[in-house]
């Protein structure tokens, strides 16, 4: 051990939601033997936002990382597989296009398959980039299966994520991380303690006066941000002059019989309504900007709308899109709401929390907080949240949709210049920029480019290495293992039904 300060000792963190739970379980299993206690402070009676539902692919990382056997997970949580989003009416009324988790085709050696095809496609082929994706050609015929389980090859491309009830896998991760050794406080927190010369957070007092004390704090306590804003006063950046959507309703209705294996976001006329299949409902949420629709018409808008029976009564959300100056301040690290929070659009917050544990891991602090560590750390959280930023100002500026005051606002946005460089790029070359902090990769800023219409006018000159007759047999040898891969994979309804239907789920 070196004689600097020292290794921590104690970890608190504030709050139970599906932040707090991942922080504590990663926590709890990378502190191991080392002696450091990790306490969770959670008030039943304040509750946590209980939405939040539909995940990215690197959720199987965390889960893998953590020891979770999938199965055991997708019961424990009225779960579902997710190979993408489809998106309705977003360019235009009427029009569709699938966001796929999976790789378009196959790379020809260093050339990206998407320039061959953008080849063929300028000498006259008509056949849609779509027909490449193996998972996007899974989800549209209802089908799911582990990659692996057949024709290994063609599933290298082939990627998924889940959805899941947010209560479920609170309760979940709970469990695993009590097993672990965290204990676990209820009560509500009335009072932050700061060290008045050193500026560091050194205990919570509840509002029966019980007191916690602690040397690394996690402010998990969703939009509130109790640690790092109000006793911090940690700024919020406002982003809502990108992503202006304000508010959303959530409402529940019946399960779907043939469960889907993906998210569906149809435009609206303010916003725009998620539908998430599971296991033994569905969930269902109209987002939307208040400047341009009244809630009670939002919520006409959504009952309207479920395609099954409603459950329950819509909930009420209010958010601003934005994010911490900083989201990690002397010695309190934020994670989930508490950190910022970005539209729900491609399912990425519960990512930003998995990403910052993850960062938070490898940046790892000892008693004397380091500054140099801290900046790196919120200098790399930024970075990823304005990339996913970009990614969703995309989807609301370039439509072709001018039927409301809200998509010819958006329309009008000046959309941040890292975006507009990306797109121009594309534009010219059918090139994506990549500046190394991407969090969504080619297959999905490709999809949603040519999605909203943004259509490429050359392609990469490497291309011509294969000569043109070559890469039209390569790529129709490639759309038939895809169809017939399809065509032996099971429904995602029976795959749950054989593999992990949860208890007193139907099939
Ligand atoms: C409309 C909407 C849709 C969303 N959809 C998705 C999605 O599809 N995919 C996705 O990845 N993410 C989604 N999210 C985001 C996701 O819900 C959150 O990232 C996730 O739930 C984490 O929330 P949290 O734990 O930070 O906060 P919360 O769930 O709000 O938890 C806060 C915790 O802090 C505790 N707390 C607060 N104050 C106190 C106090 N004074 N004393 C003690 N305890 C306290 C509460 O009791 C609670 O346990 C969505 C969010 C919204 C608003």
């Amino acid at each position: 051990m070196s004689g600097g300060p020292g290794p921590i000792r104690s970890i608190v963190i504030a709050g139970g939601g599906t932040a707090g739970w991942m922080a504590a379980s990663a926590l709890s299993l990378a502190m191991g033997a080392s002696g450091c206690t990790i306490t969770l402070v959670e008030s039943e009676e304040i509750g946590t936002v209980g939405v939040g539902e539909a995940t990215i692919p690197p959720l199987q990382l965390f889960n893998g990382l953590l020891g979770i056997d999938e199965d055991e997970f997708v019961r424990a949580t009225g779960g579902t597989f997710k190979l993408g989003i489809e998106f309705v009416d977003w360019t235009r009324r009427g029009h569709r296009y699938f966001h796929p988790f999976g790789r378009y085709g196959d790379d020809f050696g260093m050339t990206p398959f998407h320039q061959q095809w953008l080849r063929c496609r300028a000498a006259g082929d008509e056949i849609p980039l779509s027909a490449f994706s193996l998972t996007e050609q899974a989800a549209m015929a209802g089908k799911f299966d582990r990659p692996g389980a057949a024709s290994p090859g063609v599933f290298s491309t082939f990627s998924y994520a889940y959805h899941f009830d947010a209560m479920l896998y609170a309760r979940f991760l709970r469990n695993y991380a009590e097993a672990k050794g965290v204990r676990r406080v209820e009560g509500k927190i009335a009072d932050v303690g700061i060290n008045g010369e050193s500026g560091l957070i050194e205990r919570l007092t509840l509002d029966d006066g019980r007191e916690v004390a602690g040397e690394l704090f996690i402010d998990c306590t969703g939009f509130r941000g109790l640690l790092i804003g109000q006793a911090l006063g940690e700024p919020y950046e406002d982003w809502s002059r990108w992503l202006p959507c304000n508010r959303a309703l959530a409402m529940p209705s019946e399960r779907l019989a043939d469960l889907p294996p993906y998210t569906r976001s149809t435009a609206r006329s303010a916003g725009w309504q998620w539908r998430i299949p599971l296991q033994h409902r569905t969930g269902n949420g109209h987002v939307y900007c208040s400047e341009f629709i009244s809630d009670d018409e939002a919520a006409r808008v959504l009952v309207e709308d479920v395609g099954t029976a409603a459950t329950g009564e819509p909930r009420p959300l209010r958010f601003t899109t934005g994010r911490r100056r900083n989201f990690w301040a002397g010695n309190c690290v934020s994670l989930g709401l508490a950190s910022g929070f970005l539209e729900p659009l491609e399912s990425t917050s519960i990512h930003l929390i998995q990403s910052g544990l993850t960062k938070l891991l490898a940046w790892f602090p000892d008693r004397g907080f380091d500054p140099g560590v801290r900046s790196e750390y919120n200098r790399q959280v930024a970075a990823e949240y304005e990339s996913v930023r970009d990614f969703l100002v995309l989807h609301y500026n370039r439509v072709e949709r001018d039927d409301s005051e809200f998509w010819r606002m958006c329309r009008a946005i000046e959309i941040p210049e890292t975006l507009a460089a990306k797109i121009d790029a594309f534009e010219r070359t059918g090139r994506l920029l990549d500046r190394g902090k991407d969090l969504f990769e080619v297959t999905s800023w490709l999809a949603v480019l040519l999605g909203q219409g943004v259509t490429p006018r050359g392609y990469d000159p490497m291309t011509l290495a294969v000569p043109e007759g070559d890469a039209r047999r390569v790529l129709a040898a490639m759309r038939k293992v895809i169809g017939d891969t399809v065509g032996q994979m099971p429904s995602q309804a029976a795959f749950i039904d054989r593999h992990c239907r949860m208890p007193g789920g139907s099939a």
